[in-house]
């Protein structure tokens, strides 16, 4: 069946990137490949589908890959969270610290009705910093985060602890 394909087979490494000493995952072949790209979004909803999600939320711009599909497969909706002053209407803002400086982001302040279970979703969980930004924006909005779920988790950099008490479910884990 698709749901026993091995993603890992499909990330690559690059070593040294974007700076000595790490190594970026690409899931671009995951996108590119028909079955993995089937087999992921199905393994993600496999992961979240009991949990009465509602909307999932991501952000730009490689939450947008899989998120839109995932939602679809849930039964729920779509929240784009985007970088300051791409959304049109009134927005509320969060912001979150990067290795070097600080990031913000912006969702459309009437999408999410109180009360509203959230899946936030990523390609990858690293440090926690993207997904605990879009886990404080729910909350502020007064929905309720019910996990967080990603394609990828590099699990030494402790985002799944930084996450906390959130639930976090990932498809492909390096440590
Ligand atoms: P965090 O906020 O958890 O520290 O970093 C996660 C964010 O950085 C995600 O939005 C992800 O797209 C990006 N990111 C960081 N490292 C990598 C990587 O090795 N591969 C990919 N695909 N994205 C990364």
């Amino acid at each position: 069946p698709a749901d026993a394909l091995d993603l890992r087979a499909h990330i690559v490494d690059l070593p040294d990137h974007p700076e000595p000493g790490v190594i970026f995952r690409d899931i671009t072949p995951v996108l590119a490949h028909p079955e993995a790209l089937a087999s992921a979004v199905d393994q993600l909803t496999a992961l979240t589908a009991e949990l009465g999600v509602e909307r999932v939320i991501a952000a730009e711009a490689r939450g947008f890959l899989l998120g839109p599909a995932l939602a679809r497969e849930l039964g729920a909706g779509f929240l784009l969270a985007r970088k300051p002053g791409k959304l049109p209407r009134e927005t509320i803002a969060v912001s979150y610290e990067l290795e070097y400086g600080t990031d913000h982001l912006e969702v459309h302040a009437d999408l999410l009705p109180p009360g509203t279970r959230v899946l936030v979703h990523d390609d990858l969980l690293a440090t926690g910093g993207t997904a605990g930004a879009l886990c404080s924006l729910v909350e502020r909005l007064g929905g309720e985060v019910v996990a967080c779920s990603f394609l990828v988790e590099l699990g030494f950099l402790g985002g799944r602890a930084a996450l906390a008490p959130h639930d976090v479910h990932a498809l492909v884990r390096y440590d």
